[in-house]
């Protein structure tokens, strides 16, 4: 896949105290103390992801809910960001085709399979211009980009800003991470799921594929990652 085409996704916004917030909440449940005491007494780290993977483990989903995280996300289709909007815990605030009129070419992303056929990627090429033309034509006649825009195509880029919860964000990389989901979403999940990753190490066994998680496929048609479930 060619550089250019890949989603542009950067972490702005997380917790310094990820692990002992989540740790606090987890405590709190479980102990007479104080949750303050326990926050203030919550420096053993091995002690603190124990006690977070038992009860993630569990499904005491609620003590994870308390981490909220930003991502500044560009560089990504329309038809991507449609799906991700699909997820109803996440708050998202999108460059508007109502507000910013394109000027000329409109910027655009190529699906891998078009790219790598040199005689489909010119058609497809040309077709954005001819789109571009055709939005033009409207807007210099006086309509309205938000009218003008009907013409844009899915493939159009777009940026979005995105905030959610650490409970939202495993079960989109449990959905969206399995090679059934859609080449495009797949790599902007995996690319927010490596930022955080790269912060909050311990992170790394819960930004997984579903099939990770549950130690079996299912999906109808397997990627084989996972032995299917035989029921
Ligand atoms: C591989 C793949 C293919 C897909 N194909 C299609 C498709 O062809 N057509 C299509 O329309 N969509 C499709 N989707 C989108 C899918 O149907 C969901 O809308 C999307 O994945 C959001 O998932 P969710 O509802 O689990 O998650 P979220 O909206 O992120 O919600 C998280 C969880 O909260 C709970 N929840 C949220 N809202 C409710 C509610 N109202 N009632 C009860 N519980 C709730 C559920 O437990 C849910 O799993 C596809 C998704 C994937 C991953």
């Amino acid at each position: 896949m060619e550089e250019n085409n890949k989603p542009v996704v950067n972490l702005i916004s997380r917790p310094e105290n990820m692990l002992k917030t989540i740790y606090t909440a987890a405590r709190t449940c479980y102990s007479a103390d104080l949750p303050i005491n326990i926050y203030n007494g919550a420096d053993d780290e091995e002690k603190m992801l124990k006690l977070i993977d038992r009860v993630v483990g569990s499904g005491h989903y609620s003590v994870i809910e308390h981490i909220q995280v930003t991502f500044a996300i560009s560089n990504v289709s329309r038809a991507c960001t449609h799906q991700l909007v699909r997820h109803r815990h996440m708050s998202f605030s999108q460059k508007s085709q109502r507000y910013v009129k394109e000027k000329g070419q409109f910027d655009y992303l190529i699906p891998p399979t078009i790219e790598r056929d040199p005689e489909l990627k010119k058609k497809f090429v040309d077709f954005m211009e001819e789109i571009s033309k055709k939005y033009c034509e409207f807007t210099e006649a006086g309509i309205p980009a938000e009218d003008a825009r009907a013409v844009l195509p899915n493939a159009c880029a777009t940026s979005v800003v995105t905030s959610l919860n650490l409970r939202e964000l495993i079960h989109i990389a449990n959905l969206r991470l399995c090679s059934r989901a859609q080449y495009e979403i797949r790599m902007m999940v995996k690319a927010m799921c490596d930022e955080l990753i790269k912060v909050e190490p311990w992170l790394k066994p819960y930004l997984v594929p579903k099939c990770e998680r549950l130690g079996f496929c299912d999906e109808d048609k397997s990627c084989g990652r996972k032995p299917k479930l035989e029921l």
